[in-house]
């Protein structure tokens, strides 16, 4: 046990800038706590995410949801987790055999990671990332592959519009506070006819305890300002929307922690 621990903490001492998988950013911690109003906070938040994902961010994720060699050992775990949870959420669909024609939105698409397999598939997209680094990319990834419908743009996910027969919101939530995570999630139910797909870092006792020895040892960018969220309260507020829990899936690797839900419109 002792020996774990410790190999825990030398493992998150030397990675805790990539711990926790999609956040990453050069964030100080002080921002997140106390004094400031949670409207003020959550606009903080969005702009440095804004900021971090057309910067730094974009070329070091860019690089992580690529085939690129030129990774570290905790970014290319990161990598191997990110693409189990695609996967699971791919073979979902592909086990359903209805998405040809179907219509998709991907709240915070990054670089096409979903959005890409999704419309080759024959699902009409519409994928929007706050980044405009992040969208243009996508973009142009899918323009590489010959792909006719998607369409990408640049949109933080509360400005997004429409109904949808499935909205998508992968790996997005760990740059949200809690207290802005009801309003998320009723939005996105809002967007979506029939289903919503969506993954956050749950808040369980083991990974709180892996956060705060991460956040012991900032990394040479500075520490990860991450979001975990509590299942019970997505849940709750899925249910709220109309919505109840279809399928699920949890995804682990060393450094990469995604809980996955598909929650199905109630008719
Ligand atoms: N869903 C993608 C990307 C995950 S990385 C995938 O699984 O591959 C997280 C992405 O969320 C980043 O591209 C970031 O720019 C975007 N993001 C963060 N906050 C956002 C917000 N409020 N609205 C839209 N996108 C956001």
């Amino acid at each position: 046990m002792k020996t774990t621990i410790l190999a825990v903490l030398a493992i998150v001492a030397t990675s805790s800038v990539e711990a926790f998988a999609p956040s990453s950013q050069t964030f100080s911690l002080a921002s997140t706590s106390s004094s400031s109003s949670s409207l003020f906070s959550t606009v903080d938040d969005k702009t440095e995410v804004r900021e971090y994902f057309n910067s730094e961010g974009f070329n070091r994720w860019n690089k992580i949801y690529s085939e690129s060699d030129d990774v570290n050992s905790v970014q290319m775990d990161i990598r191997t987790g990110h693409d189990q949870t695609i996967q699971k959420i791919l073979n979902w669909i592909k086990d359903d055999g209805d998405i040809e024609g179907k219509s998709v939105c991907d709240c915070g698409c990054g670089v096409g990671s979903l959005a890409i397999p999704l419309a080759s598939m024959g699902a009409k997209i519409s994928a929007s990332d706050i980044s405009d680094a992040m969208a243009t990319e996508a973009s142009r990834r899918a323009t590489e592959m010959g792909i006719k419908n998607a369409k990408f743009y640049t949109s933080d996910l509360e400005s997004v519009t429409g109904k949808y027969d499935t909205v998508t919101c992968v790996d997005v939530a760990i740059h949200y506070p809690s207290e802005k995570m009801g309003e998320m999630v009723q939005h996105l139910c809002s967007l979506a006819d029939d289903r919503l797909i969506i993954s956050f870092a749950p808040k369980t006792w083991y990974y709180v305890f892996l956060k705060k020895i991460g956040e012991l040892f900032p990394g040479p960018s500075k520490t990860t300002r991450a979001y975990l969220h509590e299942e019970s309260f997505v849940r709750e507020e899925l249910k709220k929307a109309g919505f109840e829990v279809a399928r699920e899936e949890m995804t682990a690797t060393n450094f990469y922690f995604s809980r996955l839900l598909e929650a199905k419109k109630k008719v």
